[in-house]
This record gives C-alpha cells, sequence and structure tokens, in this order.
C-alpha cells in the first residue's frame, strides 16, 4: 500500500525570526504536499489537482516574505511547479572533454 504521507522533521526556530513568522504558511505547504510517487493530486485536498488552492497561497506568501518554496518541496516535485524549459537552437551546450567536433 502506498504511503498518504511524506516523512517530516521538525525544527526550532525563533518564534520572532523572520522564519518563526512564516511558520503558518510552512505548515501549510507541507501539509498540502502529494503523497509520495503521487505528483497530481494533495494529500488533504483530494479531490483537486495540485498544487492546490491553499498550497499555491501559502506559497505565495512566503514567495512575498522572500522564502525560497523550493527549499520546502521535495525534489521529486520541483518539475510540477516549475517545467524545465524547452531546449532552444541558441541555448548554449556544455563542452564534453574528448568530444568530437561534427
Ligand atoms: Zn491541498
Amino acid at each position: 500500500m502506498a504511503e498518504q504521507w511524506r516523512a517530516v522533521v521538525a525544527l526550532t526556530v525563533t518564534a520572532d525570526s523572520p522564519l518563526g513568522r512564516t511558520v503558518e504558511a510552512v505548515d501549510a505547504v507541507t501539509a498540502h504536499l502529494p503523497p509520495p510517487e503521487t505528483h497530481a493530486r494533495c494529500a488533504v485536498c483530494r479531490t483537486r489537482p495540485w498544487p492546490c488552492g491553499p498550497f499555491d497561497t501559502a506559497a505565495r506568501g512566503l514567495a512575498a516574505l522572500g522564502v525560497p518554496v523550493g527549499y520546502l518541496v521535495p525534489l521529486d516535485l520541483h518539475p510540477v511547479l516549475w517545467p524545465p524549459a524547452p531546449a532552444t537552437s541558441d541555448q548554449q551546450t556544455l563542452d564534453m572533454p574528448g568530444a568530437t567536433d561534427g
């Protein structure tokens, strides 16, 4: 049976610190994540697609305060929130040592 919730950790921060003042938004972002191995549905708002409204509201609040939301979102969900941009012909490519031209 698949896990319904992602594992969480608790941190201690001073309540009146900039991060401490964001605790409600951090809690909301964390609570409104999809279960592990699921990217389409919030674990709380099960009938809505993810990112759900409460996640979006909390994430925008954090962003407005300068807190990077990506630090709170598991890496497997980053492509859902920030899809990779399509490659363009004027995009630089990495030079690979030993690669031959042409
Ligand atoms: Zn939700």
